[in-house]
C-alpha cells in the first residue's frame, strides 16, 4: 500500500453472517420517507417521489450477530429517535438502471437503524438548512451481520418491527414501502453511479419515537433476525 503522511483512517466493513471476509463499504445512501405510514406521521402525503440523503461510511456501529451493541448518547441532542430500516448492500452498480437491473446488484441485507436527532434535523428542516447534524453523526448507522442474497433469497416481504425495553414501537411490513427496494435503487442511480459497496438504508415504518441511555431496543426483520442495541 502506498505510505501515507498520517495514520490511514480504519476502512468501514460490515460482518456478513457464516463468513470470516468482511464487506467493504463505500457510501451510505439513505430512502427518506419509504412507508406511508411514517411519511404522514412526519407531515408529508404518502406519495412523494423518493429523495434521498447520506451517513458517512464510518458512522457504522457493527453488531455482531446474537450480541447486544453499545451505542454511546450523542452529544448536542434531547430527542434521539430510532428508525428500524431493511439495509441492502449491492455487489455491483451502475447508472439510469432499470428495477430489474439494480435487483441483479443485490448482494445481501441486514437490519440497521438509521438514528436520528430529531431536534437537530427539525431545526435544519425548518432552517433550510442540510440533515448532516441530525443524521449522520458518530455511531448514527448501527447495523447487524450481513445476509448473503444466495442465503436468504431477495426480501419483498416480511415483517419489521422495533420493541423498546420490551414495548412495541414501530411495526410494518417491507411490502408496504411506497418504493420497492429495486424501484429505490434504480431512482437513486439516475442521480448517482452507484458501484459495489454501497448499502442503502431503504426507509422506516411508522411508530419512530425518542430513547434514552439504559434503554434496550430489538430490532427484526423476517429472515434477518434480531439485532440488539442498548444506549449508553
Ligand atoms: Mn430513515
Amino acid at each position: 500500500m502506498t505510505e501515507t503522511v498520517i495514520p490511514r483512517p480504519a476502512a468501514a466493513e460490515l460482518v456478513v453472517r457464516g463468513l470470516q471476509a468482511r464487506f467493504p463499504v463505500r457510501r451510505i445512501y439513505c430512502v427518506g420517507r419509504n412507508y406511508a405510514e411514517h411519511a404522514r406521521e412526519m407531515g408529508a402525503s404518502g406519495r412523494e417521489a423518493p429523495f434521498f440523503f447520506c451517513k458517512p461510511a464510518d458512522a457504522i456501529l457493527n453488531v455482531a450477530q446474537g450480541a447486544e451493541g453499545v451505542f454511546p448518547y450523542p452529544p448536542a441532542t434531547a430527542d434521539l429517535h430510532h428508525e428500524i430500516e431493511l439495509v441492502v448492500a449491492l455487489g455491483a452498480g451502475g447508472r439510469d438502471l432499470s428495477p430489474e437491473q439494480a435487483q441483479a446488484c443485490i448482494w445481501g441485507y441486514a437490519i440497521g437503524l438509521d438514528m436520528t436527532r430529531r431536534d437537530l434535523q427539525a431545526q435544519a428542516k425548518r432552517a433550510g438548512r442540510p440533515w448532516e447534524a441530525g443524521k449522520a453523526f458518530d455511531h448514527a448507522a448501527p447495523i447487524g451481520p450481513l445476509h448473503p442474497v444466495d442465503q436468504v433469497g431477495l426480501l419483498a416481504a416480511g415483517a419489521i418491527t422495533l420493541s423498546v425495553n420490551d414495548q412495541p414501537r414501530q411495526s410494518g411490513d417491507l411490502s408496504n414501502m411506497i418504493w420497492s427496494v429495486p424501484e429505490a435503487i434504480a431512482s437513486l442511480s439516475t442521480l448517482f453511479e452507484l458501484q459495489a459497496g454501497d448499502l442503502i438504508f431503504t426507509g422506516t415504518p411508522a411508530g419512530v419515537g425518542a430513547v434514552v441511555p439504559g434503554d434496550h431496543l430489538e430490532g427484526t426483520i423476517a429472515g434477518l433476525g434480531t439485532l440488539r442495541l442498548r444506549i449508553a
